[in-house]
């Protein structure tokens, strides 16, 4: 079952705005800001704010469609959970970011469980610090 049957499963709706904001995620690729996504929008919804585009992504959020990350630009992005996840080291000083795979997290989660049976989030996650060049003084 795709996680788009198991949301309409649930019972709940996904709107014409709910299903334009998750076509204009996978046509924008990763990373987006609710201001991008609103950009994107426009188009098809001329009077749609980024008020609107927030709470939709929200609850997109809610029901694990989305991510929600802050990777230092000021403002959250917004991307689709999708297999294989991906997260993103984020160097302090250079501010490059570097993409890293799921298996660098999937033992703390996996940990997590087993020892507090707390059921962890990491869909799309960044961790702040310095890179390698960066953290030789270079
Ligand atoms: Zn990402
Ligand atoms: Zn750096």
């Amino acid at each position: 079952m795709s996680e788009l049957d198991q949301v309409r499963q649930a019972g709940e709706r996904l709107t014409r705005q709910r299903r334009a904001v998750l076509q204009a995620l996978d046509t924008q690729g990763g990373h987006v800001t609710a201001e991008q996504l609103c950009d994107a929008l426009r188009g098809e919804f001329p009077h749609i704010n980024t008020g609107t585009v927030y709470r939709i992504l929200q609850w997109l959020k809610g029901h694990s469609l989305v991510s929600e990350t802050d990777v230092g630009i000021g403002v959250k992005v917004y991307e689709r959970v999708c297999n294989p996840r991906h997260h993103h080291l984020v160097c302090l000083n250079c501010h490059r970011t570097i993409d890293v795979d799921d298996r660098y997290f999937h033992p703390l989660a996996t940990a997590l469980k087993q020892d507090l049976g707390f059921q962890a989030r990491i869909e799309h996650f960044a961790v702040f610090g310095y890179c390698a060049d960066c953290a030789r003084g270079k």
